[in-house]
Formats: C-alpha cells, structure tokens, sequence
C-alpha cells in the first residue's frame, strides 16, 4: 500500500509508534465524542455547517410581508433568537424534513417532529377528513411588539417548523376574539364557519390526530386571537 512497506531494519519501529500514536489520538477522540449527558442522541453525525433561511417581517400597517431575503450563515453563529428553546429547532433550512402527501403540495417541518406529524397527517387522510392546504415550516417576524416602522420583531413557531396550518381558506385566523362571536375580526385566511366540511372543531378529526402527539390548537388558546387553522406545541 504504500512505501513504508520496502523500510529497513532501521525504520521498522516508526510503524508501531506510529500506530500507538493512532491509537491514543482514536481513544481521545472518542472520549471526546461521547455525549456530556442531556438529549445529544445524534452527536456521532456531522452536524451541517451552513444554516441558510428566507426570512421577511410583517409590516403591521400595511399588513404584508417586507424585506423579503436570504440569510446564509455558519451553524456556530445561529443566534438564541433563531433557535426555539423548548424544541431545540431552529429557523435554518437544514433543521427541516420535507413531507409529500399525495395531493397536497409539499411542505416542511423541524426534524425533530416530522415523523409523528406525518402519521397524523395520514391519519387525518384516512378518516376522510377533506385535508386542502397544509402550510409547516415558514420563517418570518411575525410575533412580537412592533418596532418603530410598525414591523412586527420575533420568529413565529412557523420559523422554527414547529407549527402547522390546515385548510387556511376555511379556518381564518381572528383578532378581538376571547371567544367566538360577531365582535371576532378575521385577519388572516377564510373565515371559519362550522361545520362546512374541512373547518377545524374542537371535537374533529385532525384536533384530536394533532393533540395526540402533543400539539395545541390555535382555536383553544387563551387571549384575543383565535388561529382555528393553527396547531404547535403551545397553541401559538
Ligand atoms: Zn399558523
């Protein structure tokens, strides 16, 4: 294999050294792999190196998206706004898996859940529950106190991919609405008019499919808002 093989008498202990050498380095280095205690289940794989993402704000006044752009940069410099504590996801491209379902179009969600939310998703199928648009892994400032131009300042769980979206059309979401009823102002999607088939109820199929792996409705949370086409881990 390779030259040392034709070495003299004189050079016939650098191999041995050398292999020693190895070995040491090899037990240091898995010393150093092991994990310190905690969830790092995945330590052994290479983590990815760039974190890239498509990010905008929400402009409160005018109510669209702004500033649409992409940010590349490397993992080590993912600030703690861009990674959600509570799942450990984070806003970059490479944290999210793709979910085809056919007839839907594809959408993404952290990798952390894909798995569980994918047999929901075909759970919700199965039943006959007409499923329309699903809508995961999104990022953009959508929550927070408006800065001075009116833009709203923090990652949605939508950023993360730890949020979903069912049927927008028929679910809308509501401001001015600690429960449902006239005064309720619809501010996003379509409005929500039980029991059209497809609208979202605390007693349907895919609230009960979504709060069985641990995510909250958006119809259910307490405050002004009601997101009836949303789910999370908080309801948020
Ligand atoms: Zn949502």
């Amino acid at each position: 294999m390779s030259a040392s093989t034709h070495s003299g008498a004189g050079k016939a202990k650098r191999p041995r050294f050398f292999f020693a050498a190895v070995a040491f380095l090899f037990a240091l280095g898995f010393l150093g792999a092991r994990p310190a205690g905690g969830p790092q289940v995945q330590s052994r794989e290479a983590p990815p190196k760039i974190c890239r993402y498509l990010t905008w704000e929400w402009n409160t006044r005018t109510r669209t998206s702004v500033n649409h752009r992409w940010v590349e940069k490397s993992f080590g410099e993912v600030t703690g706004e861009e990674m959600d504590p509570a799942s450990r996801c984070s806003v970059c491209e490479a944290d999210q898996i793709t979910i085809e379902l056919e007839g839907l179009p594809e959408f993404r969600v952290c990798k952390y859940f894909a798995g569980k939310v994918k047999a929901a998703l075909l759970e919700i199928r199965e039943s006959g529950f007409p499923l329309r648009t699903v809508t995961g892994y999104r990022v953009g400032r959508s929550r927070g106190k408006p800065d001075a131009e009116g833009l709203r300042t923090r990652f949605s769980n939508h950023s993360f991919g730890t949020a979903l979206d069912l049927n927008a059309d028929l679910n809308g979401m509501y401001s001015h609405c600690v429960v449902f009823g006239e005064a309720c102002r619809l501010i996003r999607g379509g409005h929500w008019r039980p029991p059209n088939p497809g609208t979202l109820t605390a007693d349907s199929i895919p609230v009960a499919a979504l709060k069985a792996i641990g995510w909250k409705w958006g119809g259910e949370i307490a405050g002004r808002q009601k997101d009836f086409m949303h789910f999370s881990l908080t309801g948020y």
